[in-house]
């Protein structure tokens, strides 16, 4: 069977967990429901209440590839997912990929930490190399090297917590949200690089050929975030 669209279909490209949960708002105001539970179903591509409009769901840093591929139209993901995949394309626009809009949902922040026993400011002052393991290599990278921090990079996929741990690495980089993982594992953040929040990313082309049904969604989205957004100001 196959499972090609038809032309008009809009496919969105998600990934299950907290980016899946905050979206979910977001589609409802622009009238999306999805019809299945990402959690329950084994199914990897997801119907919604409009027929034309499909869920595909992916690892969340294979969201740029599938929007860059066609693979979808329009996907969400983080900031550190959209650095780290313009790093290998040279910029987000080699890679064809249109970022219209800041979600202002999963939002986190880019750390480093050390081992709660491990004098950073120490080893930063007295011009120490540091092994430094991260999945966001380009982050960390460009992060030291602002800094003038000499750094061995090394490049790990999950679990980034446990490279002190076992002495691997002096440090890592990593995504913190309430510090309790870092503070469950005897670790403390000593650096916030930079503030995350989930953006929409869409495929040029597609934009190009299905621009109304596309234009409509990402206003949708906007008038969203927007009213989001001053109900939160003071
Ligand atoms: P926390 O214990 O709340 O600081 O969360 C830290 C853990 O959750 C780390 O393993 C992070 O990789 C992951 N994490 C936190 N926030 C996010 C996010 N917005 N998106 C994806 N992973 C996250």
């Amino acid at each position: 069977m196959s499972h090609t669209p038809p032309a008009a279909t809009i496919t969105l490209a998600l990934s299950k967990g907290r980016i899946f949960d905050e979206i979910m708002p977001l589609l409802a105001a622009a009238g999306i429901e999805v019809l299945e539970d990402p959690e329950k179903s084994r199914k990897l591509i997801l119907p919604t209440n409009r027929p034309e409009v499909r869920v595909v769901l992916v690892r969340a840093s294979d969201v740029p590839t599938y929007v860059q591929y066609g693979g979808a139209d329009m996907g969400v993901c983080g900031k550190d997912t959209l650095i780290e995949h313009s790093a290998e394309w040279g910029g987000a626009a080699r890679s064809g990929l249109y970022l219209p809009l800041d979600l202002q949902i999963a939002k986190c922040r880019v750390s480093v930490a050390v081992r709660t026993d491990f004098d950073y400011a120490q080893a930063v002052k007295k011009g120490s190399r540091l092994k430094v393991a991260t999945k966001y290599t380009a982050i960390a990278r460009e992060f030291f090297a602002s800094k003038g921090v000499h750094v061995d990079l090394i490049k790990l996929y999950g679990s980034m917590e446990l490279a002190p741990l076992t002495g691997m690495a002096d440090a890592i980089v990593d995504l913190v949200s309430t510090g309790n993982t870092l503070k469950a594992n005897h670790l403390m953040e000593v650096e916030r690089i930079m503030d995350i929040s989930s953006h929409l990313v869409v495929n040029q082309a597609a934009l190009k050929l299905k621009m109304a049904p596309l234009r409509r969604i990402i206003d949708a989205f906007a008038a969203t975030v927007a009213a989001n957004t001053s109900a939160a100001l003071p």
